[in-house]
């Protein structure tokens, strides 16, 4: 999965899940309080959080963000990323997280490189 490919020098597997879980629980907050907001491209439905500072972000993907928030999320995160689905005026397109098609500055633009 995209979320494990990131590791710091000397860092195990195991370590890495650790991380990933706590950071999780700080981006979810930020996404139930709107602190952090969830935006859904209209054109391919990918999702990207914008105001997230990377500190925050610690590495993680806009793909694997939303997964785990749909898998383990809190209803309020969970109503975030619907929300969005509704300003967008569409639903997330998983095809287009596969395919890697994110954003660096908060939707305005968006593509796979
Ligand atoms: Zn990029």
């Amino acid at each position: 999965m995209v979320c494990d490919t990131y590791y710091r020098e000397n860092q195990t597997l195991t370590e890495r899940k650790r991380e990933i879980l706590s950071t999780m629980q700080v981006i979810e907050k930020l996404v139930a309080s709107q602190r952090v907001k969830p935006i859904v491209d209209r054109t391919t439905g990918a999702v990207t959080f914008a105001q997230l500072s990377a500190i925050d972000r610690n590495g993680l993907t806009d793909a694997c963000i939303y997964r785990r928030i749909l898998a383990t999320g809190s209803a309020a995160a969970k109503i975030a990323l619907q929300r969005a689905e509704q300003a967008a005026g569409r639903t997330v397109n998983r095809q287009a997280l596969a395919a890697g098609i994110h954003s660096h500055d908060g939707g305005k633009s968006w593509g796979s490189h």
